[in-house]
């Protein structure tokens, strides 16, 4: 078993980890930079230590600064959380090679993950169902290309291997201008991943996003623990996510999660991850994997009864995994709203000193965050300043106790995305029925 954690990340899940951590009597180190001292976990941490000044690059990406600290402070594991380094193979292999657990799968199953390309092949040869495409990069052979485009028949989706966090990917409409557009996605995923390799998709038309939550202890025992909904996205971002995923037959859930969890156990993957899909016709496409814990998590906890981060540090600490599939019973349904400090309607982020800090409660009600009042959101880091998490019997449930717990909820001293929340998204009629795709948002906003 682990003895001593050391979160490498912020906000509010740095406070979920040290939470579980906690739960398992594992001493936890906080690490933050010098903007980030008054963090809520940051105070209730069993250690702490300044790690650098404000840019990430500095601080929560700076990985000789993190092992060092790791090292002083004694921890025996790292835990990466979400974003930062979290997919970070070379940092998975050097928190390993300097002797640490790096609380996730290993590095070569990152790097095989992180890039779409691999990642899609390995599935495919799980039995996992891809969306139509290239089957691999894109090379010098514009004939090749071109008639590969054919075959895929327009639009078509040019996507960088590389790429992550809704950025690399281009609509393509027609032939005339494919070989343009992926010079331009090439181009464009070089400068921001560091690698130019590009491929192509069939662009699906009106997909919803749905997910499958696996663990797996890399010993040949996996589970799925069911599926999300995330189709509400913005900018390919998402903003609310549910789960289950509203209107899929229960046979082809169970299928689709059978094969991911016979894919963990090919790949020996360790850990908790995603596999992520489009969902069109009645159709599973997959489009990538996450080899970490997702911000939406929570969602799945609360119909599924598992703590999902205190599998991942079991798991870490070498256990197999506790849990059969027969274990795992999905009730009723759950709704997460991602709270943003950002303006309701133009999406500008207000980072700055928190007034007036209230929070829902009642049955049901979660709230992850690690805000409280007099707290100042800095200007540096994502904007994600809690997510506010509803459950209920059943779908109908968890959406009203959303709209009360979004009614009681009090945010003064910068702008919040609450507004847009309560009183747009719990409104609208198509969420409110289920089943809406990743374009509904935009359409409910006006920005498509
Ligand atoms: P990232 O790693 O940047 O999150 P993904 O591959 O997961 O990229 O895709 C992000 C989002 O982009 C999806 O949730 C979906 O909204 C859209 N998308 C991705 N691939 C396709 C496709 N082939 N057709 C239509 N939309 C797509």
């Amino acid at each position: 078993m682990l003895e001593k954690v050391l979160i490498a990340n912020r906000g509010e899940i740095a406070l979920r980890i040290l939470r579980s951590c906690r739960e398992l009597g594992i001493k936890t180190v906080a690490v933050y930079s010098k903007p980030d001292e008054h963090l809520k976990h940051v105070k209730l941490a069993d250690e702490a230590v300044c790690i650098g000044p404000a840019p990430s690059a500095d601080s929560y990406l700076n990985i000789p600064a993190i092992i060092s600290a790791a090292e002083i402070t004694g921890a025996d594991g790292i835990h990466p959380g979400y974003g930062f380094l979290a997919e970070n193979a070379d940092f998975a292999e050097r928190v390993t090679d300097s002797g640490f657990i790096f609380i996730g799968p290993d590095a070569d199953t990152i790097r095989l993950m992180g890039n779409k390309v691999s990642a899609i092949k390995a599935m495919k040869a799980s039995g996992v169902p891809v969306v139509p495409g290239s089957n691999g990069p894109i090379d010098e052979d514009d004939e090749r290309t071109l008639r590969l485009g054919r075959e895929i028949g327009f639009p078509i989706m040019v996507k960088a291997a590389s790429g992550g966090g809704g950025r690399g990917m281009r609509v393509v409409k027609s032939e005339d201008v494919l070989l343009e557009s992926i010079a331009i996605t090439q181009a464009e995923a070089k400068a921001a991943f560091g690698d130019p390799t590009v491929y192509m998709e069939k662009f699906l038309g009106t997909p919803r996003h749905v997910e499958i939550q696996v663990l797996s202890d890399g010993k040949g025992n996996a589970v799925y623990l069911g599926d999300r909904d995330c189709s509400l996205q913005r900018r390919h971002q998402k903003v609310v996510e549910e789960a289950p995923a509203p209107g899929i037959p229960d046979q082809l859930r169970k299928e689709v999660g059978e094969r991911c969890a016979e894919a963990c156990n090919k790949i020996n993957y360790s850990g908790a991850g995603t596999f992520e899909f489009l969902y069109e016709n009645e159709q599973f496409f997959f489009i990538e994997m996450n080899t970490r814990v997702q911000v939406e998590h929570p969602v799945t906890e609360m119909i599924t009864g598992v703590d999902i981060i205190k599998e991942q540090l079991l798991i870490a600490g070498g256990l197999p995994l506790r849990l059969k599939q027969e274990d795992i019973k999905i009730k009723g349904h759950s709704i997460e709203c991602r709270i943003n400090a950002e303006h309701p309607e133009t999406f500008i982020p207000s980072p700055g000193k928190i007034t007036y800090w209230h929070i829902p409660g009642g049955l049901g009600v979660r709230m992850d965050s690690h805000i409280y009042q007099g707290y100042t959101v800095p200007p540096y880091y994502d904007s994600l300043i809690g997510k506010l998490i509803t459950w209920g019997d059943d779908r109908e449930i968890a959406l009203q106790r959303m709209r009360n717990a979004l009614s009681e909820m009090v945010v003064e001293g910068i702008n919040t995305n609450i507004a847009l929340h309560r009183d747009v998204i719990m409104q609208d009629e198509g969420f409110s029925q289920g089943c809406v795709d990743i374009h509904h948002l935009e359409k409910v906003l006006g920005l498509d």
